[in-house]
């Protein structure tokens, strides 16, 4: 059994996630999809119906939504490790989210972090070794800041190259977008030494797939799915 994400169904919403992930090393993750509603809280749409979304995202996937810490994304290239007195940041209110923030990074247990996507690229790092997570949002601009390449140099301070397993979410693939952001993404990670089989895509672009998937160049004003990672306890 490989790392590969699959598409699991759960209580009436589905989201791709890598079991085997799941399963040795009690890492969670989720890539959403159209199913659970649209769940960011700074698209227009009432934040009572967004809570409710994600209300049902954490009873799906077992999580205490007081918990989901979230950022303000600004397509930078700027990444905070979550403190104790972050975690919850963001989850029903935008106004006390992360600042200025498109990767939030943690080593602590019980913690589950969520970024926001509608066409870029969500990336999750994982350590396998001592474990930690990083999700990162990353679009056209924050590719080329080379958030990935930060993010995952922050992380090798503390973890082997072979410890690492990155996960790329559905975005807007070559296919719709002038800009190949996967390519450049892997790019990116593979010249910093990691594996190149460690990197596992999604492969779903939400501009052809925007049936199931949030696409801001076809929806232009639209809702947001997610990437969210916890380490278990
Ligand atoms: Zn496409």
């Amino acid at each position: 059994m490989d790392y590969s994400l699959k598409l699991i169904k759960n209580q009436g919403i589905s989201y791709l996630t890598s079991p085997k992930l799941n399963k040795n090393h009690k890492i969670f993750i989720a890539f959403t999809n159209k199913d659970t509603g649209n769940l960011g809280l700074h698209v227009g749409d009432l934040s009572t119906s967004v809570i409710k979304n994600r209300q049902k995202l954490c009873e799906a996937t077992k999580i205490d939504l007081n918990d989901l810490t979230c950022a303000k994304q600004t397509h930078s290239d700027n990444f905070t490790v979550v403190k104790k007195s972050d975690v919850g940041r963001g989850s029903i209110s935008y106004d006390v989210a992360i600042d200025n923030c498109d990767c939030l990074i943690t080593k602590e247990a019980g913690v589950p972090l969520a970024l926001f996507f509608a066409d870029c690229l969500p990336l999750i790092l994982v350590a396998l070794d001592s474990r930690e997570i990083a999700v990162i949002h990353a679009g056209r601009k924050g590719v080329k800041r080379e958030i990935a390449t930060k993010v995952l140099k922050k992380l090798l301070q503390s973890h082997p190259t072979e410890s690492i397993r990155a996960f790329i979410g559905p975005h807007v693939g070559d296919c719709c977008y002038e800009v190949d952001l996967e390519q450049t993404v892997r790019r990116q990670l593979i010249g910093l030494g990691i594996p190149k089989s460690n990197v596992v895509s999604a492969g779903i672009c939400t501009s052809c797939q925007n049936k199931h998937y949030f696409s801001y160049r076809v929806d232009n004003k639209c809702g947001r799915q997610a990437a969210l990672a916890i380490i278990k306890k």
